[in-house]
């Protein structure tokens, strides 16, 4: 089939992307470099998981000091969506506009929440997402309900939802892409970085990719990874592939580019060629800047003579510091539930001998605070030497750090009184955004509103690395609306 669409990747913004363009009739070929994620024993298994790293493509990036690190970057078909905890936030109305922070002030969007809003409301449709927005101090204004309603609190976590509630604070339920039933049909596991196998997460493969591939117009080839990008004046004249050690050049009309925020920006700096020697879409200089990350902490608030019985632990949050608790009113962020540490899960990442990492587990909730992460051109993707340099430069911590503290201090009055926290580590950028930026400047930004390239007429980028701010929500529903708003402008455009 000669494709109309080329996509690159499946996850997030390329499932959902598909299943924008599916109904318009347009050939649409997903190009995805990994293979679909089978069942196996190790799906649920925390030590697989956690300790071993089984699931990790064997991929080694370099830090800003060049040192090398293998990154919590998935490669299955659905991308990193199949191991993610399907927390399907929309971002808030005023995160579209410049926001003060500790940090510095956030350029603003060049669309405001109302041009994403319907889409958003799509976005929740095909990710089946549970919540109702009730006690939310910044839930944005929506035109359509949350399709299913929140998945309800078990005792333990009901009891935490009371204890915040009498210190005054707001616990809202977490918007959720979750079967519940069939993730515990499975095995009584938790949920966070543990792949999807059966359906039972609202990922990128079981919804965006599943209603796309209905169509007899979409095709997916996995096990085709693009290791460049051909491009001729101001169009992308093919992408070359690489299937099992074999080249070969496959075009299209129009190429979305969908790899995830480090990886298409690599790929556009290591497609640099005459016409574009400091690689595509990127006349700005733009491409790979501006990285964030999230600024994450997680908590353990233990309480060694009270149990937390909890199996589902992640149905609440908190967004009363989400705009203002700064010492002079700045945002700090979003508190959430984590999804759940058990004792093998503790043992793997702070490396407690298991019985102790048990008793902890067993006694003690567990959260996570999340800040922004503000733009900074310095903190960047680059390509050298045929490999992904990722100088991440955090910024805003002092917000963060506030905002951990406060987190704290409402467990601790919450009936648990020992908190441990640590940061999420550099080498993990699991809410990694913001590295092909959209603006209405072609100087400043590499793609337009509606996500094309400014540079080049038929090359559209569709994943996290369009966002021009991080806000303190996790990404993949705005990535998701943007993706369909993309994809109903391309079907529009190339009727
Ligand atoms: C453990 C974990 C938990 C998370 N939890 C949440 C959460 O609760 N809520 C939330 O909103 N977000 C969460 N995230 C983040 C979320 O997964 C990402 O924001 C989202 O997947 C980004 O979508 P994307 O399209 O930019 O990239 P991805 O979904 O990663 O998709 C990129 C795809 O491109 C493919 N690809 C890359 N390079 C090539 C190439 N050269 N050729 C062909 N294919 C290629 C990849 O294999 C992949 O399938 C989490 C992430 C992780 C890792």
């Amino acid at each position: 089939m000669q494709p109309d669409v080329l996509i690159i990747g499946s996850g997030m913004g390329g499932a959902t992307l598909a299943a924008a363009l599916a109904p318009s009739g347009l050939r649409v070929m997903i190009l995805e470099r990994g293979e679909r994620l089978a069942d196996s024993p190790e799906a649920r298994d925390p030590d697989a998981i956690f300790r071993r790293g089984h699931f990790r493509p064997p991929e080694m990036w370099h830090d800003g000091q060049g040192r090398a690190f293998n990154p919590g970057n998935y490669a299955f078909v659905g991308g990193n969506t199949k191991f993610y905890g399907a927390v399907l936030l929309r971002y808030r109305a005023q995160d579209f506009a410049p926001l003060r922070h500790i940090g510095g002030v956030t350029p603003g969007w060049p669309i405001g929440y109302d041009a994403l809003e319907p889409w958003y409301g799509r976005a929740e449709q095909l990710y089946r997402v549970r919540g109702d927005g009730a006690g939310d101090p910044t839930e944005p204004a929506r035109s359509t309900p949350y399709p299913f309603p929140p998945v309800p609190d078990e005792p333990d976590i009901a009891a935490l939802r009371r204890a915040f509630t009498a210190q005054g604070l707001h616990a809202s339920a977490l918007p959720l892409g979750l079967d519940l039933d069939r993730w515990l049909a499975r095995a009584p596991t938790t949920w966070d970085a543990f792949p999807d196998t059966t359906g039972a997460k609202s990922d990128a493969e079981s919804c965006g990719l599943a209603v796309a591939l209905q169509h007899p117009n979409v095709t997916l080839l996995t096990g085709t990874k693009v290791v460049r990008l051909l491009a001729q004046g101001r169009r992308v004249t093919g992408a070359e592939i690489d299937r099992a050690g074999v080249r070969e050049v496959m075009t299209a009309p129009v190429v979305c580019l969908c790899a995830g925020a480090v990886l298409s920006a690599a790929l556009l700096l290591a497609s640099a060629n005459d016409d574009h020697p400091a690689g595509l879409a990127n006349a700005s200089d733009q491409v790979g800047r501006n990285f964030m990350n999230h600024n994450l902490t997680g908590m353990v608030a233990w309480n060694p003579v009270r149990r937390n019985r909890t199996v589902y632990e992640k149905t609440i949050q908190i967004n009363d510091f989400y705009l203002t608790g700064g010492p002079d009113g700045e945002p700090l962020g979003n508190i959430q539930m984590l999804g759940r540490i058990t004792g093998p899960i503790l043992a793997g990442e702070a490396g407690l001998p298991l019985w102790l990492a048990r008793h902890v587990a067993d006694h003690s909730i567990h959260i996570m605070a999340m800040s922004e992460d503000l733009p900074d051109p310095d903190s960047r993707v680059i390509w050298r030497n045929g490999g992904v340099v990722l100088d991440w430069r955090r910024t805003n911590t002092a917000a963060h750090e506030l905002l951990v503290r406060r987190l704290g201090r409402a467990m601790r009055r919450a009936g648990w009184p020992i908190v441990l926290s640590r940061g999420f580590p550099k080498s993990k950028p699991s809410h990694q955004c913001g590295t092909a930026r959209m603006g209405m400047d072609p100087a400043a930004s590499v793609v337009n509103a509606d996500l094309k390239a400014h540079d080049l007429d038929n090359l559209y980028i569709v994943d996290a690395s369009v966002l021009p701010t991080s806000a303190a929500v996790n990404p993949s529903l705005t990535v998701a609306a943007l993706a369909l708003r993309a994809g109903d402008h391309i079907a529009r455009t190339m009727a």
